[in-house]
């Protein structure tokens, strides 16, 4: 324990001795000495552009709206807005008339792509391709900073294991080693080797913390969960950005345990500062400080910033209370003005790292702007993602691919023909004609062929009109090609939804179709896992598209013709009914744990945890994901069956791609760990590897295991492994797995 103080001492005081001599520190120092009280509050005021009052398109005009508010220096930034040169003169007002002349952070919900609109989050973690996610988000990087953008509110690392809460589509799934490793991807991929290179932009990790817990799948609802859970499950993501560099983190809407996030202690300060010694900048989300006297936490807006301010959120986003009311509460001697400062600081220290004290207009060059925006290099990027985010759910008697000697094909389906569903949620900078959709990227592939095309559904409307119509199409094809699923604004932010079917009418057009006897491809785009029974027993094949962005159609066709051979793995749990929400597959067990994988309906009561209507598994379980190919796992070797700390044990299997066709493989290894001081997980992601196969080749894939990637927040809630049994299971998704058995031996064992 003394160790442990004098070597915090140490640390403290040469982080002392570091800020004194670091010349970025003295500068931000001299400037802090110079601001007033209301300058102080300006650097933490952050405010929106005007993209909600202009549409679906960003403005790029010159706005003047903000003129008086940045010469006052009131204002920190501004979000969602863009375009090189507007940016450039907002901030030569800022440099040039505000007293202090420091320069506007540019702030933008660059999600998923910039103009060049990648697969949305979830879709691109169904890759489970770390470096091609890296790469969209370098390339959205890019693409924005030439646009005059600094910081993006992202990555979104919330795990989502209810389908209902539309945000599932932001992030990477339910799974917090794989969200872990998406989440570090994508921090590394905006903010480049350095954020001092002018086409890098800052990181904003979010939200923190819990924001997918929410209750009944509700957008901002309550989260209630215990220390284990979160830690566990919810925190990993949060930390694994903050190590690869998250220059900023968002604080969530939810209150978590009784305390809206934004003024917790606990995770602000506790877990976030001192803990894990953060020192970016907290910014709040969309006036989460104002809404916390609406969760019945604050008494007014006064109360409201005097909480969050000590929690250690810096920036008020949109809620304009720090600007209004942390003056007064200062002077009234409520807030002592050591929390300003302490947050103006991270503020200017983010501005220094971003390098706009240097040059304040590095982000704002007309030529880059036209040189990196929707350039060549970065279509080719986007179509390469989209191939690889797309994930084969069924495939009966191979009917995919299709042939080129396929004559007739009618593609049916609302979604097939609407370029701006395929930008997906969150895309505003996205522009709605730019698109490939499916029907042309179906066009282009199916060469020769006659391609017929009939909407039957309408996608925010009941009617069965086009029913007629499409059926028509169907019987005169050969194949139908149906696209089905929801449209962009059917997910994300503020679209949780109680049923995860298909909406609308489109099972019954597809019941419709499928009565003609013809065979059929479904294409089924979402923002979350779906339920997809019906299709399951019925289609022939089913492609998960998700929102896949600039490139869809061409990604599609490619697919649906076997130019790519489909590698994906679903990184969320399908489930069979909504009732089984949430799901996710690395669920503890019960003291009454069900094996059997059907419902037993009829008189009979089984005082198991399982449902009577419908079986408790996933209709398709995480990781699943089928190929043109087959792979075959054998073989399954350790290198022993006990092991100790430091000598890690290895686990190999053969996998042979039985086919004739090249394709890939994410070969997963999951482990069980028996017994615990909390009860654990039935199966936990520890190490995957994405490989390609040639036809008829055989590789075997070895895993190394070691101690620490067995470690856990254990019952005292320190952080460690315990020794005891394990399984390990290694296969092609989490369920059909091959299994064996170790023992972790430690000292306290012997
Ligand atoms: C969302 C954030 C987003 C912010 C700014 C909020 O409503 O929750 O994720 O970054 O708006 O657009």
């Amino acid at each position: 324990f003394i160790l442990a103080v004098v070597g915090a001492l140490a640390v403290l005081s040469s982080f002392r001795k570091a800020e004194q001599t670091d010349p970025t520190a003295k500068r931000i120092e001299a400037l802090l000495a110079k601001m007033t009280l209301e300058e102080k509050v300006g650097q933490l005021n952050f405010v929106v552009g005007d993209l909600f009052n202009t549409g679906p398109t960003v403005r790029t005009s010159e706005s003047d709206k903000f003129n008086e508010g940045i010469k006052k220096g009131e204002i920190t930034g501004i979000f969602n807005i863009h375009g090189a040169a507007y940016i450039g003169k907002l901030q030569k007002l800022a440099v040039e008339q505000s007293r202090l002349g420091i320069p506007l952070l540019i702030g933008a919900d660059v999600i998923h792509g910039f103009k060049t609109v990648f697969p949305i989050p979830l879709a691109e973690a169904a890759s489970w391709d770390l470096e091609a996610i890296e790469k969209g988000s370098r390339v959205a990087g890019r693409e924005s900073a030439a646009s005059g953008i600094n910081l993006t509110f992202a990555p979104m690392v919330d795990i989502a294991r209810d389908a209902r809460w539309g945000r599932m589509a932001e992030g990477a799934g339910e799974d917090p080693y794989l969200g872990s490793l998406i989440a570090a991807a994508r921090v590394r991929g905006f903010q480049g080797k350095d954020l001092s290179d002018p086409l890098t932009i800052a990181a904003c990790v979010k939200h923190f913390v819990a924001y997918g817990a929410a209750e009944g799948g509700r957008d901002y609802n309550t989260v209630d969960i215990s220390d284990y859970e979160l830690r566990n499950t919810y925190l990993p993501p949060f930390k694994a950005a903050i190590d690869a560099g998250a220059a900023s983190l968002m604080s969530s809407f939810n209150e978590l345990n009784g305390i809206p996030a934004t003024a917790n202690m606990k995770i602000m300060r506790d877990i976030l500062r001192d803990e894990w010694g953060y020192k970016g900048v907290v910014i709040s989300d969309w006036q989460n400080i104002m809404e916390m006297t609406e969760h019945g936490y604050t008494r007014d807006n006064a109360h409201a910033g005097e909480l969050a301010i000590k929690a250690g959120t810096d920036m008020d986003m949109m809620a304009e209370i720090y600007l209004k009311e942390l003056p007064k509460l200062v002077k009234a001697g409520k807030v002592d003005e050591k929390f300003l400062d302490e947050s103006v600081r991270r503020v200017l220290w983010l501005k220094f790292k971003l390098g706009l004290f240097e040059d304040p207009y590095r982000y704002s060059n007309v030529k880059t702007e036209k040189k990196e925006v929707r350039s060549k290099e970065n279509l080719q990027a986007a179509f390469e993602v989209a191939q690889r985010s797309i994930v084969l759910l069924k495939n009966e008697n191979n009917l995919l691919p299709l042939s080129n000697k396929t004559q007739k094909i009618a593609v049916i389906g609302q979604l097939a023909d609407s370029k701006a569903d395929m930008n997906g949620t969150w895309s505003f900078f996205g522009e709605a004609q730019h698109p490939v959709s499916f029907l042309e990227g179906i066009k282009k592939y199916a060469k020769g062929a006659e391609v017929t095309y009939a909407p039957g559904y309408e996608l925010y409307n009941d009617s069965k009109a086009g029913f007629g119509a499409a059926v028509a199409a169907a019987q005169k094809a050969d194949v139908v090609i149906m696209a089905v699923g929801e449209s962009a604004v059917m997910n994300g932010e503020g679209a949780s939804r109680a049923d995860v079917a298909l909406p609308g009418v489109q099972l019954d057009l597809m019941k419709a179709i499928h009565a003609t006897g013809k065979p059929i491809v479904a294409l089924v785009s979402s923002g979350r896992a779906l339920e997809l029974s019906w299709l399951d027993e019925n289609i022939q094949s089913i492609l998960a598209t998700w929102s896949l962005g600039s490139e869809a159609g061409n990604a599609v066709g490619s697919v649906l013709y076997g130019a790519y051979n489909p590698s994906g793995k679903l990184p969320v749990s399908f489930p069979r009914a909504v009732g089984q929400l949430p799901i996710y597959y690395n669920q503890k067990n019960t003291g009454r744990p069900y094996t059997g994988t059907h419902s037993e309906p009829g008189e009979e009561r089984v005082y198991k945890s399982r449902y009577r209507d419908v079986p408790t598994t996933a209709l398709y379980p995480f990781g699943y994901g089928l190929s043109y190919t087959n792979f075959k796992y054998d073989n399954l070797k350790l290198s022993k069956q006990s092991f100790r700390p430091g000598e890690p044990l290895q686990v190999s299997i053969e996998v042979t791609n039985t086919g004739n066709r090249a394709g890939e493989e994410v070969v997963q290894l999951y482990t069980r760990d028996l017994v615990g001081s909390i009860t654990r997980p039935v199966k936990e992601l520890k190490k995957f590897q994405k490989l390609s196969f040639k036809p008829g080749e055989k590789k075997t894939v070895t895993f190394n295991i070691t101690a620490e990637d067995l470690a856990f927040w254990r019952a005292d809630l320190t952080y460690g492994f315990e020794p005891g049994d394990f399984k390990v299971f290694v296969g092609p998704n989490s369920r059909d797995v091959q299994e064996a058995a170790f023992t972790l031996v430690t000292e306290d064992t012997l």
